[in-house]
């Protein structure tokens, strides 16, 4: 198969950017795996894969360095909402350095396009106090009031690709996600997000036992599967679409449901602990899908049902593995 593309992937040996690496592969490209770690679950697909830290400069020049045409830049020092509430300023500075070096090393090596990982996170708080919230458009990120921190940080890595275009016609494209889940993912270690925490809870406790849930369960998110993402991003990255463009799902579910939904793939029965101690982030969020559809022609489509099943069954096999079960028939919960 001749090669499409050399491409570089940051952030390969996480998540979205492993799946992500795999399917670019698939397709016929070359390409170039980043990361400060490899991937947890299994191998890299890519030609290469390098461990660099790209908070550096050099390590940002030499990750674009050889005729790369494409950057999907995924590294960025992230989490659930435990983990990025957690520390500001440690967060906030690793990711203004990963992106502020990759758009300049991307630039001066000649990249062609250079894809920018968003999040949800940038938009405005006051617009996600209700649980039944109206779906966000890419207009409510502003006036701006984003997540302290990490979402800050993300909305200025966005003007700052608009400023790349502006100043050096370097092309960029910004992808918004809303909560992305799949296997492959973290689900332990305080990284993980809800999907992958509650289905390793589930997992782990035994049938009429209890789950902890943090806060009230009633605050609403909606949740793309992780295939959808990636065939999201090559869409967005084929496209002449420059401003900022959201990626997740429309449908809105609350935190109670998304337990009920996996207590019922896992066949189990629950009681709900709720954990008021623990952060819980804004009360609703949903992603309004009118521009996207509009400019991909497209939308997020893997039902929830069955991204989950595939989801809470590669967790439970994978603490099956590590021969975790085993221990749940005394245990009452799990934390
Ligand atoms: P992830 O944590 O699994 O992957 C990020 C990767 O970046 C990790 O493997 C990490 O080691 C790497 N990284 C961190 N610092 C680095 C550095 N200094 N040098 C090199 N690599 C470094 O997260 P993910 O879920 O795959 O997220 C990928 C991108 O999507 C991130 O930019 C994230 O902010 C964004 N995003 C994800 C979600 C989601 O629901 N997963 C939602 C919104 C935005």
């Amino acid at each position: 198969m001749a090669f499409r593309n050399r491409v570089l992937v940051t952030g390969a040996g996480g998540f979205i950017g492993h799946h992500l690496a795999k399917r670019l592969k698939a397709e016929g490209n070359w390409v170039r795996g980043v990361d400060l770690k490899e991937p947890e679950y299994e191998p890299s697909m890519a030609d290469e894969f390098e461990l660099l830290d790209l908070r550096k400069y050099e390590d940002c020049l030499l990750a674009t360095r050889g005729g790369i045409g494409q950057v999907y830049n995924l590294a960025a020092d992230m989490g659930g909402i435990g983990y990025i509430t957690a520390s500001h300023a440690g967060i906030t500075r690793n990711n203004i350095l990963i992106n502020a070096h990759m758009l300049e090393a991307s630039r001066l090596n000649g990249v062609s396009r250079f894809l920018f990982s968003s999040s949800a996170c940038v938009y405005a708080q006051h617009k996600q106090r209700e649980a039944e919230v109206t779906p966000l458009r890419e207009e409510d990120a502003y006036p701006a009031s984003p997540e302290a921190g990490y979402g800050w940080e993300k909305l200025f890595t966005e003007e700052l690709c608009r400023y790349y275009r502006q100043d050096y016609s370097f092309e960029t494209r910004v992808v918004r996600f809303h909560n992305v889940y799949g296997p492959l993912g973290t689900y332990e270690g305080g990284k993980e997000k809800a999907p992958a925490a509650i289905s390793r809870k589930v997992a782990l406790a035994v049938d009429y036992g209890h789950i902890d849930i943090w806060g009230d369960g009633k605050q609403t998110r909606s949740f793309m599967y992780v295939d959808d993402c990636v065939e999201g991003q090559l869409r967005l990255m084929a496209s002449d679409y420059r401003d900022p463009l959201n990626l997740g799902t429309d449908r809105l579910i609350s935190i109670n449901e998304l337990v009920d939904l996996i207590s019922k793939i896992a066949g189990k029965r629950f009681t709900k602990h709720h954990d008021f101690s623990k952060p819980q982030g804004v009360r609703g969020r949903n992603s309004d899908n009118s521009r996207l559809r509009q400019v991909l022609g497209w939308e997020p489509a893997v039902p929830l049902e069955e991204g989950l099943t595939i989801t809470y069954h590669w967790i439970e096999d994978e603490l099956r593995q590590a021969g975790r079960l085993s221990n749940t028939l005394s245990a009452l919960s799990a934390d």
